[in-house]
């Protein structure tokens, strides 16, 4: 991926727009099997990234990525707060000193869901964002592996994320909130995979459109 920090404003913008956009459904989704907040916590952490966009735009990558993982630990509270600041963190650690491409996004998305995974004790088929983050993870190391042209990457990442998404509907949750209602919450998408899901979808709408 041939991005810029600079765009890291363009991606915190998109980002908040979905999240915006969506907000309806996808606070329906978090009443119906988690306690209605998950809309408001993710807001709180894109108003706080919003305020520090023009900093971050400065920094290299590593260091954007550390500062914005901290942000979200201390903004967005609830169980996705601590799980995406983990996802951040992991990643600026694993960009120390390399250059930005899609081989090096590969291996520090994976480094960062290996991270969530082991911090939130969950895996895939657990009905959590995991059952987006986690292949979308696999589909870009095939994809770096593979060195495909970044339009196609960014297609399929779209794709993965979708079908990872919609995997979630006829799951029973073992973690997380929706953990307990059992068989009650088959039947419903899971809001922080939905919300992962329309997040990666801005991030490559604005990868696209560069
Ligand atoms: P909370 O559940 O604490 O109210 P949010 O509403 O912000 O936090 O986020 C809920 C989302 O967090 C769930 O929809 C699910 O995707 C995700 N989640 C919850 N627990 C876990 C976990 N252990 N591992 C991964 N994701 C989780
Ligand atoms: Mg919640």
């Amino acid at each position: 991926m041939p991005a810029p920090p600079a765009l890291i404003p363009d991606f915190i913008r998109a980002v908040s727009a979905v999240i915006r956009d969506n907000a309806e459904e996808v606070t329906a989704l978090d009443q119906a099997i988690g306690d209605g907040d998950h809309v408001t916590n993710l807001q709180r952490g894109l108003d706080a990234l919003g305020g520090l966009a023009a900093g971050l735009a400065a920094m290299d990558w590593s260091a954007a990525l550390q500062k914005i993982g901290m942000s979200l630990m201390s903004s967005v509270g609830g169980a996705s707060g601590s799980l995406y600041g983990t996802l951040f963190l992991a990643m600026s650690k694993s960009l120390k000193d390399k250059e930005m491409n899609v081989a090096a996004l590969s291996e520090a998305f994976a480094q960062g869901v290996e991270a969530m995974k082991l911090r939130g004790k969950a895996g895939l088929g657990e009905k959590t964002m995991l059952d987006v983050l986690i292949p979308v993870a696999h589909a870009l190391r095939e994809a770096a592996a593979a060195a495909s042209p970044l339009p196609q990457v960014l297609d399929m990442i779209e794709r993965v994320a979708a079908a990872g998404a919609e995997s979630t509907r006829d799951l029973v949750a073992t973690k997380g909130r929706a953990s307990f209602l059992g068989e009650r919450a088959k039947g419903c998408l899971d809001p922080g995979a939905r919300t992962s899901q329309l997040m990666i979808g801005a991030i490559a709408r604005v990868l696209r459109e560069q």
